[in-house]
């Protein structure tokens, strides 16, 4: 199948050619023609599958062809609203709707905590059709009157359940309130608890389900292996992976700030090039960091799962579970970074005794026995090796370095700076 069997205009079929878009995903040839004719959509959809167009192209498409905002006269109202559980997805739909929207004259904003709302509420003044936005600065935003969603022709619930994780799900309501009756609404989440479902019946109106084979999933390309290690062996033989093999992109998860901040000390001190992602880092520090890993101006990127969803790093060849997440589920979302759109990705988990039987779980719940490997010149002791001063590495200056950064860590506490109203109960990653 071709983008031309989905009702899409010439311009915007020349946009996705100079993107590289030749053959629609799976996700995008079912959703897209619903979105087109105006259909409510509930997707059972995972990560990485090509899931931003499938609802974005039919939403540039639609708003060319209704009453859209004339922008710059519109106190405040907007054409399209897209809503997310994290910062960093918001801002990377935003950059995806600005590379979809080349061909027309639509302007799209993302609204996010962790920066001020100035700046925020100048750019709405000046005029948006599509607003991506997390949840609790939406709520703020709607509060303070700079945001009118009374013209929203679609809404879009990307990654539901996360929401529901996260404890927004409140947040969500109180905005689909706000919506006018009529209106084109879809949902997309990976898994459909009561909480999700019960959600759904409040926002659609006759929805047309789809649910992508599992076997056309880009996890499926994703080279899965587990590595058996002591747990106190987890950092060196992480650094030596690395080094080992040269890799010059690696992301890594891991399942508290803490552990994060640790792990980025570690690898400095080995004289890796390496930065912390998670929740307690400012807004930011927390899109620099993932800045300098796309560009790979830093070869390690120690995440929680703030980021495990959602976020798209262009051909990622290596993710590694420094631990197994505190939920099963999120070990598809964290391996998910890795094999995007055609390109093969590798993911290791590394396992220590004690999860021995939550691997077991993951095994169960992806229905594949995962090899393990082992790395041969690696010395597997009991005692972590003394760390040795490497070439080329000043070692006084990477234990100021990662010292700077913990201290940085400590003061760039954003979530202080979010507003207490507007946020849900989340979890502290
Ligand atoms: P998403 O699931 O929306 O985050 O997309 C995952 C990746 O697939 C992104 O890097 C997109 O640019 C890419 N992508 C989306 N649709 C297509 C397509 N039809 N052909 C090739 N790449 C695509």
């Amino acid at each position: 199948m071709s983008f031309d069997n989905l009702m899409l205009s010439e311009k915007l079929q020349n946009t996705l050619t100079s993107l590289g878009y030749n053959t629609p995903t799976p996700i995008q040839q079912q959703a897209i023609p619903i979105l087109r004719q105006g259909k409510d959509l509930i997707a059972t959809s995972q990560t990485g599958t090509g899931k931003t167009a499938s609802f974005v192209l039919p939403m540039l498409e639609n708003i060319s062809e209704t009453q859209e905002i004339k922008l710059g006269d519109q106190r405040y109202k907007i054409d399209a609203l897209i809503l997310v559980s994290t910062r960093e997805l918001a801002l990377q739909i935003h950059n995806n709707i600005e590379k979809y929207a080349k061909a027309f004259t639509h302007q799209s904003i993302a609204l996010y905590g962790g920066v001020k709302l100035g700046g925020q509420v100048k750019q709405i003044r000046a005029g948006a059709n599509i607003v991506v936005a997390t949840t609790g600065r939406l709520l703020d935003h709607l509060r303070n009157g700079t945001v009118n969603l009374s013209a929203v022709q679609m809404v879009v619930i990307d990654e539901a359940d996360k929401l529901l994780e996260m404890g927004f799900i409140n947040d969500v309501r109180v905005i689909i309130s706000q919506l006018p009756k009529k209106r084109q609404s879809s949902m997309f989440s990976a898994t459909f608890p009561p909480a999700i479902k019960n959600l759904g019946k409040s926002l659609l109106s006759k929805p047309i389900s789809i649910s992508i084979d599992p076997d056309n999933m880009e996890t499926q390309k994703v080279n899965q292996m587990v590595h058996h290690i002591n747990e106190e062996q987890k950092a060196p033989l992480l650094s030596f992976l690395i080094r080992s093999k040269s890799w010059k992109q690696v992301l890594v998860f891991v399942n508290t700030k803490h552990q994060a901040n640790a792990l980025v000390v570690q690898l400095i001190q080995d004289g890796l090039t390496a930065s912390a992602i998670h929740g307690d880092k400012s807004q930011k520090a927390r899109n620099h960091a993932l800045q300098q890993f796309k560009e790979k101006k830093i070869s390690v990127l120690v995440a929680t799962d703030v980021v495990a969803r959602g976020i798209d790093i262009t051909n990622l060849p290596h993710v590694i579970n420094f631990e197994l997440p505190l939920k099963n589920e999120d070990y598809i979302h964290r391996i998910g970074r890795t094999g995007r759109a055609k390109h093969q990705g590798e993911a290791i988990s590394l396992i220590c005794k004690k999860e021995i039987e939550q691997l077991k779980e993951i095994e169960i719940m992806i229905n594949k026995t995962l090899p393990a490997i082992t790395t041969e010149s690696f010395n597997y002791t009991d005692t972590p090796p003394p760390m040795k001063e490497k070439k080329g590495v000043d070692l006084k200056k990477a234990k100021a370095l990662a010292q700077k950064m913990m201290k940085k860590d400590e003061i760039g506490q954003s979530r202080s700076k979010i507003p207490k109203k507007g946020r849900g109960t989340q979890r502290h990653f």
